[in-house]
């Protein structure tokens, strides 16, 4: 059966490495961008998640944002982020690169994870610099729009994501490439694999020699190159592979 193999392979895995997107935290009540029910059926991404978009109306970027900002803040792990710390407390996973900016990776006890797309946990003002927790500035936007830095009062409070036009934080993207390039499994789990360069990165861990397991709900253009290809739900399908492992 293909999670009897998924299991073996990453029970045997000493350097495992795990890159996940937005499908992971799907049964944590954060809406994915692409796929079914995808916020991009109802937005379009490069606009209202671009950093022109936000320099030129700080409201506009904020009142689109405010929603999933409350949705993420309340958001807690699933088994499927509780899974994959558990594969790393035994030694299976070296870390979790992660294109999501939620922090539930963290809160569900991994410890190094490595996020490519930044975090929506914190806000930084782009004019002095100061940062806040998203929390704090979550908590003031039905008073002020666009929110204002305590600081200086400047209007340009920007949550510490990589928004489309901005470049991705350089540090992370080595560390995960040269992780990827070292692991001999490579698991890929709940991403659309269609952002770049986050998917290079399963790409040169195969090219590097790891086998490739991707489980997703939906294909993805790298089925082809998979050793191992489970269609299913990331929070029901990691636990199981755990339980396989069995410690
Ligand atoms: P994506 O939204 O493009 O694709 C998500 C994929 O997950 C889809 O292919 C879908 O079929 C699959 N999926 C949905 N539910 C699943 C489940 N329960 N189990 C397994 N798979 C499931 O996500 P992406 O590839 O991560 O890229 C989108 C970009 O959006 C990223 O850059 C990320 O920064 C950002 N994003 C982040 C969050 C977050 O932080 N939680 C949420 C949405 C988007
Ligand atoms: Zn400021």
């Amino acid at each position: 059966m293909t999670i009897q193999r998924a299991a073996e392979l990453i029970g045997g895995a000493r350097r495992g490495l795990a890159l996940t997107g937005a499908g992971v935290s799907a049964e944590s009540g954060i809406p994915t961008f692409r796929g079914a029910g995808g916020l991009w059926t109802r937005y379009d991404p490069v606009k209202v998640a671009s950093i022109e978009y936000f320099m030129a109306d700080p409201s506009a970027y904020w009142s689109v944002s405010k929603d999933r900002g409350s949705v993420a803040l309340a958001a807690r792990p699933n088994p499927g982020h509780h899974a994959l710390a558990a594969l790393e407390t035994s030694g299976r996973l070296v870390a979790v690169v992660t294109q999501n900016t939620d922090g539930l990776h963290q809160a569900s006890g991994s410890r190094t994870v490595i996020e490519v797309h930044g975090s929506s946990r914190t806000v930084e003002c782009l004019d002095c610099g100061n940062r806040e927790p998203r929390g704090d500035v979550q908590a003031r936007l039905d008073m002020e729009m666009p929110p204002r830095c305590r600081i200086c009062g400047g209007i340009f409070l920007k949550p510490t994501v990589v928004l489309f036009g901005e470049p991705l934080p350089r540090a992370a993207i080595q560390q995960a490439f040269t992780l990827a390039r070292e692991a001999d499994v490579m698991l890929v789990v709940g991403s659309s694999l269609v952002v770049y360069p986050a998917a290079d990165i399963p790409l040169v861990a195969a090219r590097s020699g790891a086998q490739l397991i991707v489980i997703n709900a939906e294909p993805t253009p790298f089925d082809e190159l998979a050793a191992i290809v489970i269609r299913g739900k990331s929070g029901e399908v990691l636990p199981e592979i755990v339980e396989l492992i069995g410690g």
